[in-house]
């Protein structure tokens, strides 16, 4: 029993050295494919480190690798981690805004499982099962829509396509870091994310926050990919009470036109808030696509960033009404509705 006591940490470091080696292994044989150097302000490191368990063993000890040899981290807004589930692969993507391609690696779970000196000596065809590159840059592919074709259809990264094509081209394009962060947290980037900064920005301005008593809360009705960026901009979560999530059926939808929710100032110490009824609208938006349909939501998600500045292009308040706590609980509470409490429906 000692013995087995004695041996566990040893263990557990070595699973987090194979781990460490995997991350050098990705950088460097990815960063020798794009010929990109340590420190290029360039590169853009995207990975499901961390959220990845490969056999029982966690992955977020890749991240030091690949920090060590890209020199890239979370600090300098050219490293994120996209939420998968545990069950799902470890995967490496790397972007070069200098050149538009990206690099996916992704691991091979059964070479996880030596020594640290085995793994060191295993050559990259074992290390990972999947090595691909493609040119993602969006100017790029309309001119080469053969080429998207095939990393699209052909699954180049592996079903990743739509989760890192776009954050690469929002990137390169000066996404800021926390736009970037909640897209990584909703899995991708989609227009239905970035409309969550929109109403966020809506909300922030005619509702500010103004003192430490006051949160915003979400009854998002109806959902979708929106609740994820408010989550993560406003500490806005269903655990504690700072979302509630109900859909719409299409008819309801269709009965108030673009309905996006209702959006709550909450000021808990005086236990009453002022709410906006929003909708959201970005139909007007010309994305200039005129490729194939798996460049058409890109496009628009580029195309969208022009307006970050100006959330009142799409979004529009339907009502505002007061609310006490008494108001709060009925549209919070199962079994009521929450857009006829508010009374648009
Ligand atoms: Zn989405």
């Amino acid at each position: 029993m000692v013995l087995l006591l004695a041996l566990l940490p040893g263990l557990a470091m070595a699973d987090n050295a194979v781990m460490e080696e995997l991350g050098t292994k990705a950088a460097k044989t990815a960063m020798q494919d794009l010929k990109v150097e340590k420190g290029d302000a360039n590169l853009l490191i995207l990975t499901s480190a961390g959220h990845a368990i490969v056999d029982g063993q966690t992955t977020q000890s890749a991240l030091k690798g690949l920090m060590n040899v890209s020199g890239n981290s979370i600090g300098d807004a050219n490293l994120f981690q996209v939420l998968r589930p545990y069950w799902k692969p470890v995967w490496f993507y790397f972007f070069d805004k200098a050149t538009g391609e990206g690099v996916f690696l992704q691991a091979n779970g059964k070479a996880l499982n030596g020594s640290l000196d085995e793994f060191k000596a295993l050559p990259d065809d074992q290390v990972f099962s999947k090595i691909s590159k493609a040119n993602v840059d969006i100017d790029y592919l309309a001119n080469h829509t053969d080429e998207g074709n095939e990393t699209y259809s052909k699954k180049a990264f592996n079903g990743n396509e739509g989760t890192l094509i776009p954050m690469s081209n929002v990137w390169a394009r000066g996404g800021s870091f926390e736009f970037i962060q909640a897209t990584c947290f909703h899995d991708h980037l989609c227009p239905g994310v970035t409309s969550g900064l929109f109403l966020a920005k809506y909300v922030e301005e005619k509702l500010p926050i103004t003192n430490s008593s006051e949160s915003y809360k979400v009854i998002s009705c109806p959902n979708w990919c929106k609740e994820d960026l408010l989550q993560m901009r406003w500490d806005a979560t269903p655990g504690k009470s700072g979302m509630f999530v109900m859909a719409l059926t299409d008819a309801e939808k269709k009965a108030v036109p673009g309905i996006a929710g209702i959006f709550i100032r909450w000021n808990d110490t005086a236990k009453q808030g002022d709410a906006l009824v929003l909708a959201y609208n970005s139909s007007s938006v010309k994305n200039g696509w005129k490729g194939p349909d798996w460049g058409s939501k890109l496009a628009t998600s580029v195309a969208l960033m022009d307006y970050v500045d100006s959330p009142e292009t799409f979004v529009s308040t339907i009502k505002e009404f007061k609310v006490d706590a008494g108001k709060l609980a009925l549209l919070q509470n199962a079994g009521m509705h929450p857009l006829k409490v508010a009374g648009v429906l």
